[in-house]
């Protein structure tokens, strides 16, 4: 099992520089015990211009199978055991090899050259046996999106003596590119398994971890994030599930800071037909009592609550029973819980609120069994792909008896002073909808998962372009689950 990792250098920036980010010296070849066999680190080449750290792993594949963790079960497998690819062909072997080895580089630590750790090096790395399931194809899906601007798969022939026999499952791989040490070491730790697809050792829950920490940069976000996933975690879904849902954590808090303070520097959504202007948003959460008091509803989840003020609104009629507030981002949340004085609330006052941070693209057992849900002005900061997602968490998962949706109506934008023609109103807006559009898809909703769907203007209604914004109430109309989704939650 063979890696090797090369860099570029001049005079004064020698390429064996390499050796002290790799904390490695590249005049001494070391030895190292793993544990299944022997790493050996050496240099094949090492000069200004151009130097070569090697990782060779000699494997012990009875070693591999006396500490019960080899490849078993087919019905060869009392030969499978003992010949097979391991020793060869890189795999997860390979990556728990780099952190015995290579610890320091794949933090990003070092002492002697701390300001080179952050810089980008010209990289060349060969991993000479790959056993990639899902071919060259899936090599590049899973390189190129990550800085390489050379990404190579090459089949290995089964026999190079006989090519009529056709290619072996693995490939020579080469990258090339301007990376971070620490970035491609950390890379190939994760796509190593990946791409092999089976892991020597049982899956631990600790794994999500050492995936995070180890996709830190790359991961969330990358389009092939679910394969990965999946597959790095042995395909345990409750560990796939999990992990998928922190990294999208991971990329909604990246947007935070623009997400918190953008609420407040959004269009100025005042309304100039009073006397003395309502500002849409009063309007919106005004809308929104009048409905759950319609409703009926005691239970309310306010999903994508951002900085509490329908909470607080809540909070003030006693009629509100219960009112979980829901966002992803933890700065709102912090705001909101300011906002409520939640640390000086008396007991039975704070009993009745609560805050939680979590992704609404993902179903939460805990969100079930309430009477209402309120998603006021959030679908439109959702990616248009990410939609279906939250409507099955909320309406075939959660299923509360009312749902209020409300969002821009686009046609308004005309209307507004300050906006500028074909612009939306918020800096995060993914999409807006006409009338139209948002009827459309609120009927498909409702239609879907068992509710009727009726829609209230919010805001002055203009004849030609409608009300500012758009709300759905969606009543539920069958008590039991009648969705197929709902049967399969
Ligand atoms: N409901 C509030 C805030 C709307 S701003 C109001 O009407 O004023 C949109 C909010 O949705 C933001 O706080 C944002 O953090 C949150 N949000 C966006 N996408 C989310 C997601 N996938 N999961 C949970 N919250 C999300």
């Amino acid at each position: 099992m063979f890696l090797t990792i090369s860099t570029t250098g001049t005079p004064e920036r020698p390429a064996t520089d390499l050796g002290y980010l790799l904390h490695k010296h590249p005049e001494k070849a070391q030895t190292f015990s793993t544990s299944h066999g022997t790493a050996h680190v050496f240099y094949p080449e090492a000069s200004a211009e151009r130097c070569t750290a090697a990782l060779l792993l000699e494997v012990d594949p009875v070693a591999l199978v006396r500490r019960g963790k080899g490849r078993g079960g087919a019905p060869d497998a009392a030969l499978a055991q003992y010949v097979n690819d391991r020793p060869y062909a890189a795999s997860s072997l390979l990556s728990v090899a780099m952190t015995t080895v290579f610890k320091s580089a794949l933090n990003g630590a070092c002492r002697a050259m701390p300001e080179r750790v952050g810089e980008p090096l010209p990289l060349r790395i060969e991993v000479p046996a790959l056993p990639a399931r899902g071919g060259a194809e899936l090599v590049h899906k899973l390189f190129a999106p990550l800085g390489w601007t050379r990404v190579e798969a090459v089949a290995v022939p089964l026999d190079e003596q006989f090519p009529e026999w056709g290619d072996s499952r693995y490939v020579r791989l080469l990258l090339e590119g301007e990376l971070r040490l620490a970035d491609a070491l950390r890379q190939l730790y994760v796509l190593l398994p990946v791409l092999d697809d089976a892991k020597h050792y049982w899956v631990a829950p600790d794994e999500v971890d050492k995936l995070l920490r180890a996709g830190e940069g790359w991961l969330a976000g990358h389009p092939e994030q679910k394969l990965i996933t999946s597959r790095y975690l042995s395909r345990r879904w409750g560990l796939t599930r999990q992990a998928m849902e922190r990294l999208e954590l991971v990329r909604l808090a990246e947007s935070d800071d623009l997400e918190v303070e953008s609420v407040d520097n959004a269009v100025d959504e005042t309304t100039d037909t009073e006397e003395k202007p309502v500002p849409l948003a009063e309007q919106r959460r005004a809308a929104v009592l009048e409905a759950l008091r319609a409703a009926g509803a005691a239970r309310v989840l306010d999903l994508g609550c951002g900085q509490g003020q329908l909470v607080q609104a809540l909070l003030k009629d006693v009629r509100f029973t219960e009112i979980v507030g829901v966002d992803v981002s933890m700065r709102a949340l912090t705001v909101a819980a300011r906002r409520l004085k939640l640390d000086r609330m008396g007991e039975r006052q704070a009993g009745r609120v609560t805050l939680r941070q979590g992704a609404l693209t993902y179903t939460d057992k805990q969100l079930k069994g309430y009477d209402a849900a309120v998603l006021s002005e959030v679908i439109e900061h959702l990616d248009l792909p990410r939609l279906p997602a939250l409507e099955y968490a909320v309406f075939g998962s959660a299923r509360p008896r009312t749902v209020l949706v409300t969002t821009p109506n686009v046609e308004y934008n005309v209307r507004w002073e300050t906006l500028p023609a074909g612009h939306v109103r918020h800096g995060d807006h993914r999409f807006e909808w006409t009338r139209e559009e948002f009827r459309d898809w609120a009927g498909q909703v409702a239609g879907r998962h068992g509710y009727t769907v009726a829609f209230v203007p919010v805001g002055p209604e203009d004849p030609e372009v409608g009300p500012p914004t758009q709300m759905a109430v969606f009543t539920m109309t069958t008590a039991q689950e009648t969705t197929k989704e709902a049967k399969a939650a």
